[in-house]
């Protein structure tokens, strides 16, 4: 057997078209060759992001038509509430439209200006939740997550040594709280282990200083701790999750990742604190505190999908399926992020193509050369993601220049992980003619969404 089996059977398709080689031209250019800006029906698989693009069960389905449109207390709240307890030991939860909400919630009541968060890497929307109310995101995860060639095993990792020198750079009284990201995305999808979560609680108890989950990826991450760290071998995930929240103040959740659905998200909490404060300013941003910006039928979907995604079978398949294609892009030389994370394949941009400079934005030529090449949407993290500098207003050029090829969940076959890596090698194959990009348009926040680049003419 090649990819890994399908634990489901397919009961509905969508169509989807694969546009001709000169409508691949048109499309790339036209989107300024950043591939956030093609449009959905110029592509044949969408490898742009795991967000919002899972595809849900018959039991969730089902959950919508019981969405309870009240405008407070509806049913599904409660359910939802239920299953973030189940599933993830959390006492309280405040409902979001989707993380970024959540975000904005958690972090603009515990960042006070010219306060440092220390995280494992960092991520785009994160890192701006975190300066937009005047606190610093800095970077505490070890070395090996910047080096794509490394197999540490848990990549997500936090370093210690980089902790204490941030406190004792600027202070205790500087740091708001300590931020952890499940299953790094920058990183390539790179896991934390239960031992590192296990330590960094004790450290940050000897300081009395916070800690708050990115919780996003949680389940994914819990998959590697059980097939990789010793001694969970044999654990349900779920209690693998609860082991790892039980280290936490907190998390913030992107319920489009790893609770299969298209929109929502949430925080969760035990510190009564935390939970009054954002209760009550979801209600100012997002909605009642019983929807937060969600219709019922959401938060039934999201109820029963976070479950859902925390099952063994369904995460094995998941996660190998990733792999599967990480196997066929590395079988042929083509140079990827190792080991392959949970999520998505990310090519060493920087690697497969060293004749482009990297003012000439390699990642962000890989993806659109992907697009023209097959009509497979992918996404540049690197440069361009990463933006300029708050205080310089530079570039900042992160050693991680990628290319993000991220598998939506349940949605694509094996044979699909086939196509999309016969286009990547056939490119590897004729690397030496892809030129690089000028921006010539740059927005002023996330700029990776909205950019745009013309070829470099020869
Ligand atoms: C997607 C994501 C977010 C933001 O969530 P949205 O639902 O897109 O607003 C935050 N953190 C991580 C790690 C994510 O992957």
């Amino acid at each position: 057997m090649k990819g890994p089996v399908e634990p489901f059977k397919i009961k509905m398709i969508e169509h989807v078209g694969m546009p001709d080689e000169n409508r691949r031209k048109e499309a790339i250019r036209e989107a300024g060759f950043n591939t956030f800006l093609l449009k959905s029906e110029d592509v044949f698989i969408d490898l742009l992001t795991d967000s919002g693009t899972s595809a849900m069960s018959d039991n969730q389905w089902a959950g919508l038509m019981l969405g309870d449109e009240a405008y407070a207390g509806a049913r599904n709240f409660y359910n939802l509430e239920k299953s973030v307890q189940d599933v993830l030991g959390y006492k309280y939860m405040v409902p979001t439209h989707q993380g970024r909400g959540a975000e904005h919630l958690m972090y603009s009541h515990l960042v006070k200006p010219g306060q440092i968060v220390p995280r494992n890497m960092y991520f785009t929307t994160s890192k701006l939740h975190v300066e937009l109310p005047g606190g610093k995101m800095v970077d505490s995860i070890i070395d090996e997550a910047h080096d794509p060639e490394n197999e540490h095993p848990f990549k997500g990792n936090f370093d210690f040594k980089k902790l204490q020198a941030f406190i004792d750079e600027y202070g205790l009284d500087k740091i708001s709280f300590v931020n952890v990201e499940m299953d790094v995305n920058m990183a390539g999808g790179q896991p934390i282990s239960m031992e590192n979560l296990r330590k960094l609680r004790e450290f940050c108890n000897d300081y009395k200083l916070k800690i708050i989950y990115d919780a996003t990826r949680s389940s994914e991450n819990a998959y590697f701790i059980r097939e990789r760290e010793k001694g969970y071998e044999n654990t349900p995930i779920i209690d693998i999750l609860r082991e790892m929240m039980s280290y936490s103040d907190g998390c913030i959740y992107s319920s489009k990742k790893d609770c299969l659905v298209n929109i929502g998200g949430f925080l969760a909490t035990n510190d009564e604190e935390i939970f009054e404060a954002t209760r009550n300013m979801v209600v100012v941003y997002e909605g009642l505190h019983t929807y937060g910006g969600m219709a019922g039928r959401d938060m039934e979907a999201l109820a029963r999908g976070l479950r859902e995604g925390a099952e063994y079978n369904y995460l094995k398949y998941r996660i190998n399926q990733v792999r599967y294609l990480g196997k066929l892009l590395m079988e042929a030389g083509v140079p990827i992020v190792k080991p392959t994370g949970g999520h998505a394949v990310f090519l060493n941009a920087l690697k497969f193509l060293p004749h482009v400079r990297r003012e000439q934005w390699p990642a962000q030529t890989l993806a659109a050369a992907i697009y023209e090449d097959s009509a497979v949407r992918s996404m540049e993290r690197g440069a361009i993601s990463k933006g300029r500098d708050k205080e310089t207003g530079e570039n900042i050029f992160p050693k991680l220049e990628l290319v993000r090829l991220t598998i939506p969940r349940r949605v694509y076959t094996n044979t699909h992980m086939e196509y999309t890596a016969e286009s990547v090698i056939r490119l590897y194959e004729k690397r030496d003619t892809i030129r690089g990009l000028k921006m010539v348009y740059e927005p002023k926040y996330l700029r990776f969404f909205q950019a745009r680049f013309e070829k470099i003419s020869l």
